[in-house]
């Protein structure tokens, strides 16, 4: 067993560390208060590769392999959570399936600007009744000629509005059930494509969260991503590695706040000594430390299985990463505010931006409890979970 880097996975790691403690950290609490997204950070992160790493050479990604993703995507979340889920959307359920599943043409189109960092992707699953149970989905697509046309309403999509692309789900067969999917590309400019409105939320506000409505918008056929019925099988698979990504993206907050935790411990004096010398302190450091290495263990090793077995279901590897990791995220957050005392509960602190980000890992890309459906499932040997 190697648990060490190779040359090219910590270049990446160490760049994108650099990245973000140059470029990011200094306008982060200014971009928060003004809910900017960081665009410009973000085609910079994306002219570095961070848009595609997982997208061959060919179409113009980095052609990293899943550790080095996982790495990353860890050193943003370290940062910045809001950027990491922006990244993770495109690379995971966007770039990765049309790379899998997309038409020649498709990708000439779409991949290769999405893997250069020249537009990110939206991932338009979930809908205001159907968000766990993915196969309850109500948006209809409906062949017209050499159009589908799509009609319904897609809720909480990241990087909703600006994006250059959305993969969306809709029901070709109603009667089919889960089996009556299928996935479209939809660039916004289709006619019928409309935000409906933007989510105002807890944490994450640099990140948009969009709701799109399509009302009777075409899309052109060759725009269908896979054959028809084939929708929930993308999405799955997608979300398979997607939640490899939150799991990094939850390691890589969760050190950002353990580290903020350390620093202010060392400083702040009480009953004559720093925080750091009084042994509850200590404790909580190192349940922290102890947790994140547990978690980055199992988010690398789930890395390691989709590396190491591209051509079957890695999902249950990435439940119990996404599980643990995220859950952990929101422990070592709350600990790190506690450290902190009064202070964490400003939002002149970083670990206050990390207790409200760290709380949606729970819930997007599959809740804590479809994790554990699916980890039970997998452990009992029953059928695969076909939720959101
Ligand atoms: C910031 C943010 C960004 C997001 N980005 C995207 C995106 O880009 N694209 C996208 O498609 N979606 C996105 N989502 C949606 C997210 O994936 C869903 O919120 C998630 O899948 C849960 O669905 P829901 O909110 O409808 O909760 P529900 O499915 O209504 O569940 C509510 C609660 O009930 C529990 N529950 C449900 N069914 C069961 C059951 N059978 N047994 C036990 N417990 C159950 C759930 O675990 C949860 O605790 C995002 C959400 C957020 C908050």
């Amino acid at each position: 067993m190697d648990f060490s880097f190779t040359f090219d996975q910590t270049l990446i790691r160490d760049t994108a560390r650099q990245f973000m403690e140059t470029e990011m950290r200094p306008v982060i609490r200014e971009y928060e208060r003004a809910e900017k997204f960081p665009v410009e950070e973000i085609r910079k992160l994306g002219e570095m590769g961070c848009c595609g790493m997982l997208i061959p050479e060919e179409w113009g990604g980095a052609g990293a392999d899943t550790i080095s993703y996982v790495l990353m995507l860890e050193e943003v979340a370290r940062v910045d959570a809001s950027t990491a889920v922006a990244l993770s959307v495109t690379n995971s359920v966007v770039a990765v399936p049309i790379w899998k599943q997309g038409t020649a043409a498709q990708k000439e189109k779409y991949l290769r600007r999405l893997a250069s960092g020249e537009m990110i992707g939206g991932f338009c699953l979930t809908e205001p009744q159907a968000g766990s149970d993915a196969a309850g989905i109500q948006t209809r697509a409906v062949r017209d000629g050499d159009d589908y046309v799509l009609n319904g309403t897609k809720s909480w999509v990241t990087n909703g509005g600006v994006a250059g692309v959305y993969v969306v789900f809709a029901k070709t067969d109603a009667a089919a059930g889960a089996r009556g999917v299928t996935a479209f590309l939809v660039e916004p400019s289709f006619a019928g494509f409309r935000i409906s409105r933007y989510e105002d939320k807890m944490g994450l506000r640099l990140s948009r969260s969009a709701e799109i409505v399509f009302e009777n918008c075409r899309v052109p056929a060759a725009n269908r991503l896979g054959d028809e019925g084939q929708g929930l099988k993308i999405a799955l698979e997608a979300l398979d590695g997607g939640r490899v990504g939150i799991a990094a993206q939850a390691v890589g907050l969760a050190q950002g706040a353990m580290e903020a935790a350390v620093r202010y411990a060392k400083q702040r004096r009480t009953f004559g000594k720093p925080l750091a010398e009084h042994q509850a302190i200590q404790f909580m450091l190192a349940d922290m430390e102890t947790e994140i290495e547990a978690a980055r263990v199992l988010t690398h090793y789930a890395a390691y299985q989709r590396d190491a077995h591209p051509a079957s279901r890695t999902g249950a590897h990435a439940s119990r990463a996404k599980l643990y990791a995220s859950e952990m995220a929101n422990r070592v957050a709350y600990k790190a505010v506690q450290v902190h005392g009064s202070t964490g509960y400003s939002r002149e602190t970083d670990v206050e931006r990390y207790y409200r980000d760290a709380r949606v890992l729970t819930i997007y890309e599959g809740t804590s409890e479809m994790q554990r459906m699916i980890i039970a499932r997998d452990l009992l040997g029953e059928k695969k979970v076909a939720s959101g």
